[in-house]
């Protein structure tokens, strides 16, 4: 599977594509970057900005847009997205900052939704068992997928971190992901 990369060279800083593809085959092993086709750098639009770009027909469209932003929440550092009906895989990446924890997140969603049905009813209990000042982080709270996301990151940048704040799902990540290795 190869795994498109795209809209990064827009971005501020001036990251190439191949810099960011290089950066994650790096930090992520092959089995679980698989179901990823597409990452793709797009940041968050300014509606008012917009508006006054363009006067043409794109106008109603940016309007459309700068809705769905709003509702969707999650969807200010990035988003993953799994298509029900084709199976493809896309992450969505908004902004430049903490590039590398908030890629290794999306793609948390990613590896979470490929483990086994055992494995995600393990990892259920798990996060009904933390209690609330435990969390990894606040983003890691909200529920848990994000909580699996946040781990998974923490897991592949700061391994001896996780295992200072939360052994029990670093011992969780160290045996379930091997699992992904074998399908
Ligand atoms: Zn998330």
């Amino acid at each position: 599977m190869t795994l498109r990369v795209s809209g990064f060279d827009q971005a501020r800083q001036g990251i190439s594509n191949e810099e960011v593809l290089r950066v994650i085959c790096e930090l992520i092993p092959e089995p679980e970057r698989q179901g990823v086709q597409e990452l793709v750098y797009e940041p968050a639009v300014d509606l008012g900005v917009e508006l006054r770009a363009d006067r043409t027909g794109r106008v109603h469209l940016d309007i459309e847009y700068a809705m769905r932003q709003r509702y969707a929440k999650q969807a200010e550092l990035g988003f993953h997205e799994l298509r029900k009906d084709s199976g493809f895989e896309r992450i969505v990446i908004r902004t430049t900052e903490d590039m590398d924890g908030n890629i290794l997140h999306e793609f948390g969603h990613s590896v979470q939704n490929r483990l086994s049905s055992q494995a995600k009813s393990e990892w259920s209990r798990l996060h009904v068992l933390t209690a609330p000042e435990a969390f990894i982080s606040e983003r890691a709270s909200a529920d848990e997928d994000e909580d699996f996301a946040e781990c998974y990151a923490l897991f592949r940048l700061k391994p001896a971190r996780l295992r200072e704040l939360d052994p029990k799902k670093l011992a969780f990540l160290e045996s379930n992901l091997n699992a992904l290795r074998d399908v």
